[in-house]
């Protein structure tokens, strides 16, 4: 570049009021070289026109498009745009000699071919002629466009990200960012947000999206709802609509629009973008941002960097709502569901108890039938069903229980009671069970200051849900029951003035793991694998307890390391909130009384009795003798391996008419018992305490003397996955339960028939194969005729000498298979020999075969008898021996 300095040598000056620069006074030029010999930039005017004047600098930052017309010109020529703004500033500067100071002032300039909204900071400043008169003005600038957009533009990113941050909804995250880009109107002159209907599943997931068609408006900056280019709804991807909606940006010409707002500009947009917006792994824009582009910018580099960020700051925000939105749009989803399972198994349960008693009162009005009382074996048979039947109602109530308090219909009705001595009556209700498992049972009660007031019935299942588990997985040692007054209330009970109790269980059981310890108060959690007495249970006891503690206003803890046992730790106030008064008085009319407690009570007693009496029955390994009493020696043996000792009862009885059954009550016991005697058939339970039915398959497939064994499983668990499961894991049968007697009896007896077919086959295989192996080398095939039926049986020596399978040549007949595969001229040799035979005589004779498929012709002997049965010749039997190679020889 030659420089503003050769530029002005060669302006006509003389056609100017300057004229000549030779004429010029040395003022004049002095400050000419001044100003070109700075790095600020500068221009200046001197004379009548104010002949303009600039140096480098100033032509590089701020003139544009108007270097180098402007050079001599007019000042007011020059800068005729903005001649209102600084026109007064150089006349007040001329006729006052006074500088003037501006900074950061807005000039819309027109140097880029369009006007320009610009910053700048200057002072003009007099500039006096040799006389010492005031001739010109000198302005010394610096422009400051880029530092007031960019602070400007900074602010709006920094409010936008602090106003959505707090946004939980989607809505409020439009609304806040309305909110925030409508307090920079030169950099966005209006806004729009069109969203999805489903925008909010946006920054969950863009897979459970409809295929939407239309976008709704969400809010709207700068404009009004009835402006013509604000629409309710705009289609998506569709090519002919106002806004075009699609996944990508676009930049529409707003020409057609009428009047849109300026914003804080001089003009309205020209241009609008519409920016899809969307969440970070997202293809599908849940929403759309369309900006009134500032026509006084340039849409350079720095504009776009804005415009994306603002988008970006917005995706954030719908990032972090969305996923605060999914996350209590899930809760809800997990809330209803909870509702439903507990209005299902409500009404199961109810469902289930109707049919329940319809079978257990009639069962119990057999047993107490006097006039006409059972057989003995019928009579064991009803009290098993209704102890089973018992056993269900059992756990149809704790379930009822359990959802009605869950409904929130349950309600604690308190009795004032004497806790201690109620406490240690129902522990003692469980000595002779604890001690007949060969546990000890500590009682320790320690009488209250004041009688307690509990929902009687509530704190028998607290107390025996507790007492039962401790015994289920309890095996040496004992349990200790303790009652007692809490020096300290809890600091959250508001109301200090009450005595909290704490019942503790202790336990020298199997203890719990860390892991599971967290979820055992959980509805149906049960610790897999663990050790017990029984693996009867549905995980409902703890929950139960919890729930029925939180109904007193209590809590309950548990402390346990494994393999040195458990403690839990239930702690309610004495008494209800308020006053005391509100318990009922004893014995209450509507039978919820201590009556019902301790029928309860003896449910728990007599369900743990039965578990003992099970695992001792398991220790003794007892099998019952068969129903008909003796022991026939060569009858199958069947292994029946059931943790319940009725089902065992049940089995037993049932197959002991058929074979001789022993009896195992888990996986372990059940391979010691095989090992010791091998059975012919196992017949096992699925779940099991200790080993269950897949690993007693396990251990079997492991052990070569019990791999053959075949296994029949029998479950509970329904449905083509849990019979697949067990037939995968080598099972040979699966029955479900309930079974009939008949069903079970067929299976069983199936599977020993396929079992003893398996072996027979298994031992006769080797022999069968060195037969034939032999036959092939002496070239030699057995066959035989039936001669009423002409079914015909053939070894594969001769099967491969005659070229036809044995089926074929049952289907031709002897007459026909002989003439399809024996030479023409030898067929009457056959005839006639077999028509000896029938005779009694030897039959034997030589004979050539044509393989009936193609291939060499063979020399045969044949040498047969037919054996007669009452007289009458009924088969034929023979060996032909292929001979051709001696033939040749
Ligand atoms: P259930 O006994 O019907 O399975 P619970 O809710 O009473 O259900 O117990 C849940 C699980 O907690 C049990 O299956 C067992 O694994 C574990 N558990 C409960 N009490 C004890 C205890 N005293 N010692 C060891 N494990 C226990």
């Amino acid at each position: 570049m030659d420089g503003v300095r050769n530029d002005l040598d060669a302006v006509d000056w003389a056609s100017t009021p300057l004229g000549c620069p030779k004429t010029w006074p040395q003022s004049l030029r002095t400050t000419v070289d001044i100003m070109l010999g700075s790095r600020f930039a500068m221009w200046m005017a001197w004379g009548p026109d104010l002949s303009f004047f600039c140096n480098d600098a100033y032509r590089r930052d701020t003139l544009g498009k108007k270097y180098p017309w402007a050079l001599g010109r007019p000042a007011r020529e020059v800068w005729a745009e903005i001649w209102d703004e600084i026109g007064p500033r150089i006349d007040r500067v001329l006729a006052t000699g006074v500088a003037t100071w501006d900074e950061g002032l807005l000039l819309y300039l027109e140097r880029a071919g369009y006007p320009e909204e610009t910053y700048h900071t200057f002072s003009y400043s007099p500039l006096a002629d040799d006389q010492g008169n005031t001739a010109g003005m000198l302005c010394v600038v610096s422009e400051d466009t880029d530092r007031v957009i960019g602070a400007r533009r900074m602010a709006t990113l920094r409010d936008l990200a602090a106003a959505t941050a707090s946004a939980l909804t989607v809505e409020e995250c439009f609304a806040q960012a309305c909110d925030e880009l409508g307090r920079n109107r030169r950099d966005i002159p209006f806004s729009l947000f069109y969203a999805r209907p489903d925008a909010a599943l946006a920054a969950v997931d863009d897979l459970r999206w409809e295929q939407a068609a239309k976008a709704e408006l969400a809010c709207a900056v700068g404009l009004d709802a009835d402006h013509p280019a604000v629409f309710e709804t705009v289609a998506i991807d569709d090519a002919r609509a106002r806004w075009p909606l699609s996944g990508t940006e676009a930049l529409v010409d707003l020409g057609d629009f009428p009047a849109l707002p300026a914003g804080e500009l001089p003009e309205s947009p020209a241009d609008a973008l519409v920016l899809p917006l969307r969440t970070a792994p997202h293809r599908t824009p849940y929403g759309w941002l369309i900006i009134g582009l500032n026509r006084f910018r340039p849409l350079d580099e720095d504009y776009r960097a804005f415009i994306d960020l603002v988008v970006g700051e917005i995706n954030a925000a719908i990032t972090a709502a969305g996923v605060v939105e999914g996350a209590r749009r899930r809760a809800a989803e997990l809330a209803e569901l909870d509702a439903a399972k507990t209005r299902f198994f409500t009404n199961i349960s109810h469902e289930l108890r109707t049919p329940l008693t319809l079978i257990l009162g009639p069962t119990a009005d057999l047993l107490a039938d006097r006039a006409q009382p059972l057989a003995e074996r019928q009579r064991k048979r009803a009290e098993m069903a209704l102890r089973n039947g018992e056993r269900l109602l059992g756990l149809v109530n704790t379930l009822l229980d359990f959802s009605r308090i869950q409904a929130g219909r349950a309600h604690c009705r308190r009795q004032s009671t004497d806790l201690a001595q109620y406490t240690a009556e129902l522990a003692a209700m469980f000595e002779s069970v604890t001690t007949s498992a060969g546990l000890t049972l500590t009682v320790a009660t320690t009488p209250l200051s004041t009688q307690a007031s509990v929902d009687r019935e509530m704190w028998t299942k607290i107390v025996l849900n507790l007492l039962s588990n401790a015994l289920k997985f309890t095996f040496e040692g004992g349990i200790t029951v303790e009652l007692r007054e809490l020096g300290d209330p809890p600091a959250q009970d508001g109301d200090g003035a009450r005595p909290w109790v704490e019942l503790v269980v202790r336990d020298t059981g199997i203890g719990i793991a860390p892991e599971d310890q967290q979820h055992l108060f959980e509805r149906f959690h049960r610790v897999a694998g663990a050790r017990s007495r029984t693996h009867e249970g549905s995980g409902i006891g703890l929950a139960l307890v919890a729930e029925l503690a939180a109904l007193h206003g209590g809590v309950v803890e548990m402390a346990s390391t494994p393999g040195v046992g458990s403690s839990f730790f239930v702690r309610i106030p004495a008494t209800a909130a308020g006053a005391a008064s509100e318990a009922e008085p004893d014995g209450s009319a509507d039978g919820h009384d201590g009556e019902s407690g301790v029928r309860t009570a003896q449910h728990f007693v007599e369900e743990a009795a039965r578990w003992v009496s099970d695992t001792q029955a398991a220790v003794a390994n007892q099998a019952p003798p068969p129903s008909d009493g003796a022991v026939e020696p060569g009858r199958e043996r069947i292994l029946v391996v059931d943790d319940n000792a009725d089902m065992r009862t049940f089995l037993v009885s049932l197959l002991g008419d058929h074979y001789e059954v022993d009896i195992a009550v888990d996986g372990v016991q059940a391979l010691a018992r095989a090992r010791t005697e091998l059975p012919d058939v196992v017949l096992t339970d699925v779940m099991m305490p200790n080993l269950d039915g897949f690993g007693l398959l396990r251990e079997m497939a492991a052990d070569p003397a019990l791999r053959d064994v075949p296994v029949i499983m029998v479950s509970a668990r329904a449905g083509e996955e849990g019979v697949s499961r067990g037939l995968e894991a080598g099972a040979t049968d699966y029955v479900l339960k309930p079974f009939s007697a008949r069903e079970l009896l067929a299976r069983v007896r199936a599977t020993l028939e396929l079992d003893r077919a398996r072996r027979e086959s298994a031992r006769t295989a080797p022999q069968t194969e060195l037969l034939e192996r032999g036959q092939q080398c002496a070239r030699i095939g057995f066959w035989s005729v039936d001669i009423a039926t002409g079914a015909t049986s053939a070894s594969s020596g001769l099967i491969s000498m005659m070229g036809m399978p044995a089926e074929e040549i049952t289907a031709l007949g002897f007459e026909q298979a002989v003439q399809a595969t024996v030479h023409p001229e030898d067929q009457h040799l056959v005839f006639d020999a077999v028509e000896a035979g029938m005779r009694g005589e030897p039959v034997v004779y030589t004979i050539r075969l044509v393989p009936p498929g193609g291939g060499d012709v063979r020399v045969c002997e044949v040498l047969a008898e037919v054996e007669f049965v009452d007289g009458a010749p009924s088969v034929i039997r023979g060996f032909t021996q292929d001979v051709t190679h001696r033939a040749r020889a």
